[in-house]
This record gives C-alpha cells, sequence and structure tokens, in this order.
C-alpha cells in the first residue's frame, strides 16, 4: 500500500509550474527562482497553506527562494563547519557534530520535507556546497564506543523521511547500548508533513521503553498549526513520545509580539511543549531574516513573561560553535541591597522581599 506520505513525498512542489496550483506565482518570487539556482521545495500539504495571493505569507517566504539571498554582508563563510566544530582535533564521522561532553548531533539524512529558506544547515542541504558522508553505521558504531555519551539527537535533513524500517533499526541499535539514557529526533515533519505520523512510524519508534524518545519540532508561525498537526501530535504522545518545538526568530514572520505570544498559546493547545526558540544564526544568505541579537529576550519580556503561562515560555538562545546561550530579559532585579532585593513584575509594578545572607 502507498502511504499519504510518501506520495507528498514524491509529489513535492518543486517548481513554478505546480506553485502557481496553489498560489498567484509573483514575479519576484519567478525570477528569485529562475536566477538562484537553489534547491527548493515544499510537500503539497504545507504549500496548500500558502496565502494564494500575498507574498508576504509567512508560509510562503519561509519556503520560496528570494534575491534577498544573494545578499551576504552579514552571514559568515563555512558557517556548518565553525559552527559544528568540524575542524577540531576530535576525530570524529562527519555524522557526528559534539559541543557538550554527554550529548551530540547524529546526522542521518540530507533531504528535508521543506527546504528551510532560513536554514543554518544551508550549505549542507539546500545549497549542498559542503560534501559530507553520513553513514549511518559508521556513526553508531563512533556513539558505541563512546560510553560518556548518554543523549543522542536524531538529525538531518528530517530524520523521519527514512523508512519506518530505517529509523525501528536505529532506535533499536541506540537502545541497545547500556549508556544510552535517551533519544531525541528533530523533525519538520510534525508540522510540514503531519501525514508522516503513521501507525507504523508508531510502532517502529514508540511503545514503552526504558529509553524515552522525544520529537523536537520547528514551528515559526501560528498558521502552521493545523487540525493535522494536533491530530499527529496526538498520535505520537499517545505511544509515548514527548514532542517539544524549536522556534526560529524571523523578522517579518514571527518578530512581533501579537504573533510571538499567538505561535506559544497555539502550540500548547496543540499540546506541543515550547522549548527553545532559536536566534536567526549568522549562516550565509539570509541577512533578511535576522533581527537584533536582543530582539528574541525582547519578546520574551513582552509577549510571554506573566503575559501567559509558564508552560508557553520557551528558552530564547544563540546556537554557536561553544554550544546554545540562552539570552533571558533581564529586568526582575531593580535594586539590591544588605537589607532587600526590589523586583519588577511583567506590569512594571515593583515588591521587596528580604536579603538572605549566606
Ligand atoms: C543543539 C545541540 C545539542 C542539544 O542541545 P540541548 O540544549 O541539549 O537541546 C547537542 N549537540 C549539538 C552539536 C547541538 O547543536
Ligand atoms: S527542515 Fe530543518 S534541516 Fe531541513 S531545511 Fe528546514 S531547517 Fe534546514
Amino acid at each position: 500500500m502507498i502511504e499519504e506520505w510518501t506520495e507528498q513525498v514524491k509529489n513535492q512542489v518543486n517548481t513554478i509550474e505546480k506553485l502557481a496550483k496553489y498560489i498567484n506565482v509573483s514575479d519576484d518570487e519567478k525570477e528569485a527562482i529562475n536566477t538562484l539556482k537553489t534547491k527548493w521545495g515544499t510537500s503539497p500539504y504545507f504549500a496548500s497553506l500558502m496565502d494564494k495571493d500575498d507574498p508576504d505569507c509567512p508560509i510562503r517566504k519561509q519556503v520560496i527562494p528570494s534575491l534577498k539571498e544573494q545578499v551576504n554582508e552579514y552571514g559568515m563563510k563555512n558557517y556548518l563547519v565553525w559552527k559544528e566544530n568540524r575542524a577540531t582535533e576530535e576525530i570524529r564521522p562527519d555524522s557526528i557534530a559534539r559541543q557538550y561532553h554527554d550529548r551530540v548531533a547524529f546526522t542521518v539524512v540530507q533531504v528535508c520535507g521543506i527546504y528551510c529558506r532560513h536554514c543554518f544547515r544551508k550549505e549542507l542541504v539546500v545549497d549542498q556546497n559542503l560534501q559530507l558522508n553520513f553513514d549511518v553505521e559508521e556513526g553508531l558504531a563512533w556513539i558505541a564506543e563512546h560510553s560518556e555519551i548518554r543523549d543522542v539527537l536524531i538529525t538531518g535533513g528530517d530524520p523521519l523521511l527514512l523508512s519506518d524500517e530505517k529509523l525501528g533499526y536505529l532506535i533499536a541499535k541506540l537502545r541497545e547500548m547500556p549508556h544510552i539514557e535517551m533519544i531525541r529526533i528533530g523533525s519538520r515533519l510534525p508540522i510540514v508533513l503531519p501525514h508522516r505520523i503513521t501507525d507504523g512510524l508508531k510502532k517502529a519508534i514508540g511503545g514503552y521503553h526504558r529509553i524515552p524518545v522525544w520529537i523536537n519540532t520547528q514551528c515559526n508561525h501560528p498558521k502552521e498549526i493545523t487540525e493535522e498537526t494536533a491530530k499527529a501530535v496526538y498520535e505520537l504522545m499517545s505511544c509515548g513520545i514527548n514532542v517539544g518545538n524549536q522556534a526560529v526568530l524571523l523578522k517579518g514572520i514571527n518578530d512581533d509580539v501579537d504573533t510571538f505570544r499567538e505561535l506559544h498559546q497555539k502550540l500548547l493547545r496543540i499540546r506541543i511543549r515550547p522549548y527553545y526558540v532559536f536566534y536567526c544564526e549568522p549562516a550565509p544568505g539570509m541577512d533578511h531574516f535576522r533581527t537584533p541579537v536582543e530582539k528574541g529576550a525582547e519578546l520574551i519580556r513582552d509577549a510571554l513573561r506573566g503575559h501567559t503561562t509558564g508552560l508557553a515560555q520557551p528558552m530564547y538562545v544563540l546556537a554557536t560553535n561553544i554550544g546554545k546561550i540562552p539570552l533571558m530579559p533581564d529586568y526582575y532585579i531593580v535594586d539590591k541591597n544588605k537589607k532587600e532585593y526590589t523586583l519588577r513584575n511583567y506590569k512594571g509594578e515593583f515588591t521587596k522581599i528580604p536579603n538572605m545572607p549566606e
């Protein structure tokens, strides 16, 4: 039986002709597609969420190439080599990116359900001018030999594009290793291709086990959330898989207070726990998506903290070559002396509590 999700992958929307079935493609969009010669594409499902007439649609801007990608004043060259510490002394397979002692990112595939224009791995998955060798067996062997690794983050590309059999194999192999305590999968498919969450997938990666599986997806705008997404998330949770979100802060897409709050509230409404919001990384060709660094902390201050439940609060982080660096709004402690702290809340009201000596 051919499943709906494989049909969607086969019928990827990646030409102007196919795109024109969903939207009125603008002249700028046509010119960018024709001149940039960049890999792009989306599932038909995600294309169906696009606004037909508005080129500023948040879904269109994440999917359709833009001439602005030619500008690169602030992006770093060879970004991924820097970011993933590929030039350090430890010898690791290409598939293993390491920034921490106890956990690694394990790249198992280079294809995606959509090719995000803001992807920090653009050099690899979109432009493909960085050639790496993602040998799953080699990666598994490396992890097996490194007993300090507790936590494996399976990434890509989009790992959920692997077949149920391959995913089942990968998860089973990791679960056989005595030092592994948890497995995480980073996948945009619950958002861009929720049809992927099938009974077969649930069987392959879900179910009760000593070693839990977490999925972190990427949803950047409330418009990306549909009834299909809600059902897919429910299905994942019903077989024991926790679902979190890792959004990217994108200029003109989610960097205003109302959209930012609506995104995080809507995620919780469909049972997704906001985990991170990433600063849009300084990879090449995405200056037009990038805000000032402080913007994310300001949004947490103005849109989330106090304005809505603590469950809706992601951590805002800058992902760097030395790990993720959290950046929090810091308006709480107004004053501190020997006797007391003066504190401020989200409404600008003040209160005092005693200063407890050590
Ligand atoms: C993001 C990342 C991790 C996971 O970080 P958490 O803060 O645990 O989610 C691990 N390794 C690398 C290389 C990463 O980029
Ligand atoms: S799904 Fe992830 S890896 Fe793929 S293009 Fe988007 S951000 Fe990049």
